[in-house]
């Protein structure tokens, strides 16, 4: 047995740096077979193609079988994994609508191509910015497939938030847990260190002693560092953060797969938990139970706190209009 991931946008950075990670066994582990899809538009076929060589320079024992190809049909045949990373970025002049217009013109039709082509119990990860919108448009698109197989990623900035905290603790990041991510992956998104636990104990009072008024420091400090951590990365490095995007994909995905023992963070559609509308992909705390999402529900959430994801929220509900008003959903 071997499963079947396709990488779009499989020429791009994330892409690269998604491709050996995958070969090398770091998504399912050291005894899973994969098959690698890699599709492109025709401008990126080079530099996947270029990466399909290095693969099989790589000598991957796990590494059964790469395709490169511009056709959505052929790129999402039989596919069990869909890491959708390729999106149009931000052109210049580019108004939002006209992002939100190029991108429905990609996650349309890929979501089609998926629900004709891929395998029945398909999961699907929106990489490609803007992700929540992105993969509410793929799951309208793909008929058939349920839409709790659409995703989209906040996991990059659960890792971001948890690493911030552990290095204001001064704990291992890995003993840091349950700072979910909720709302968009965008700069209102929500970062909620009030469940926040380190060792398993609450993190509330190691983090009072620290930095005092903890309300003042998640508005001035936390809350904004994480939120504009990209933009940092790109200041220090001259470009954006490719390998712990990619990183923080194979957890997601990881985690969907092999299951959870506490939460995380990923952008689901939404039932209508916590008053988020229902239908949007929305970031929520969340579980991987028997291979599906679920929403952490009964969580205490403060006025603070509301403000904050209703804020979110409201963003999202502004994209989704605005792609049912170009037509698109
Ligand atoms: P990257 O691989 O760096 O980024 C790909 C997408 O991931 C972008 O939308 C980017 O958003 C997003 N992203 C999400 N999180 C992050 C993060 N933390 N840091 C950086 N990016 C993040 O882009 P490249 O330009 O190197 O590659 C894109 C590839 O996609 C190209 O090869 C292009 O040909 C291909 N493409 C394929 C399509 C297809 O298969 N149909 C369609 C369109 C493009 P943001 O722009 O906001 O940084």
């Amino acid at each position: 047995m071997s499963t079947t991931i396709t990488i779009t946008g499989a020429g791009g950075q994330i892409g690269y740096a998604l491709l050996f990670r995958i070969a090398a066994g770091d998504l399912l582990g050291p005894d899973e077979k994969v098959r690698l899809r890699l599709l492109e538009i025709p401008q990126g076929i080079g530099a996947a193609e270029g990466a399909a060589l290095e693969l099989q320079d790589g000598a991957f024992g796990l590494l059964e079988h790469v395709e490169v190809s511009d056709d959505a049909a052929v790129g999402f045949d039989g596919c069990d994994l869909a890491l959708l990373v390729g999106a149009r970025p931000r052109g210049p002049g580019m108004e939002r609508g006209d992002l939100l217009a190029a991108n429905g013109g990609i996650f349309g039709p890929q979501g089609a191509a998926i629900a004709a082509n891929a395998s029945p119990d398909v999961r699907v990860t929106v990489v490609g910015n803007p992700a929540n919108t992105n993969a509410l448009i793929a799951a309208a698109s793909a008929d058939g497939v349920p839409s709790s197989r659409f995703t989209a990623l906040t996991r990059l900035d659960e890792n971001r938030a948890r690493a911030q905290l552990a290095q204001t603790l001064a704990v291992p990041v890995d003993t840091v847990r349950r700072v979910p991510i909720w709302g968009n992956h965008s700069a209102t998104q929500f970062p909620d260190v009030s469940h926040a636990t380190v060792a398993g104990r609450p993190a509330s009072e190691a983090l009072e002693a620290i930095v005092g008024d903890v309300p003042a420091w998640l508005d001035s400090t936390f809350i904004p560092r994480v939120a504009k951590r990209g933009a940092e990365i790109i200041e220090v490095r001259g470009s954006s953060s490719v390998a712990s995007a990619a990183s923080a994909t194979l957890d997601h995905v990881r985690d969907w797969v092999h299951g959870t023992d506490d939460w995380t963070s990923a952008g689901v559609v939404s039932q209508g938990q916590y008053g988020v509308p229902e239908g949007l992909v929305c970031s929520f705390p969340v579980q991987s139970i028997d291979g599906e999402w679920q929403v952490v529900e009964g969580l205490e959430v403060s006025d603070w706190a509301r403000q904050r994801i209703e804020a979110s929220v409201a963003e999202l509900v502004e994209e989704r209009d605005a792609v049912t008003a170009l037509g698109l959903l």
